[in-house]
């Protein structure tokens, strides 16, 4: 458990000092706000499908290291996936981070997996979910902003 927790903050910092794909995206097909009121995660997140593939995914924003890297792991996750692909780590990630018991096997979901630590700090859930709602509302809905409240 140790060793799980330490890869754990290890990623988390990896991710926030270095957030992957934190950029604006002009050519976006859509951009969704998300805010965890909680905790005062922002975040804008952007992707580009075409032909129902995630071409381009993105996002910027302030928040704490959990959201940031949440969010960071997200776009590396997603990107090139079809949305139904997309779609299913949603719900995969959901089930992992909100579930008392998970059905869905963190090792199965490579560093992903990882963030299931964050059940050992639930204040700090809905930090993690933020970014994964607002790609579900980006992919299936027409609403232009989310709240996790
Ligand atoms: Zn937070």
């Amino acid at each position: 458990m140790n060793e799980m927790s330490d890869l754990y903050q290890e990623l988390i910092l990896d991710h926030k000092r270095h957030p992957r794909n934190f950029r604006e995206m002009p050519d976006a097909t859509r951009a969704v706000d998300g805010h965890n009121p909680l905790c005062g995660d922002q975040l804008r997140l952007f992707v580009k499908v075409s032909d129902r593939r995630v071409e381009d995914v993105s996002f910027v924003g302030v928040g704490c290291a959990i959201s940031m890297a949440s969010a960071s792991m997200l776009t590396e996750a997603v990107k090139g996936k079809t949305v139904e692909e997309a779609e299913r780590l949603f719900a995969d990630m959901h089930d992992l981070l909100t579930s008392a018991h998970p059905r869905t096997d963190p090792a199965a979901l490579g560093n992903l997996g990882v963030l299931a630590g964050v059940h050992e700090y639930p204040m700090r859930v809905k930090c993690a979910t933020l970014s994964w709602h607002t790609l579900d509302t980006a992919l299936n809905t027409e609403e232009d902003s989310v709240t996790t409240e």
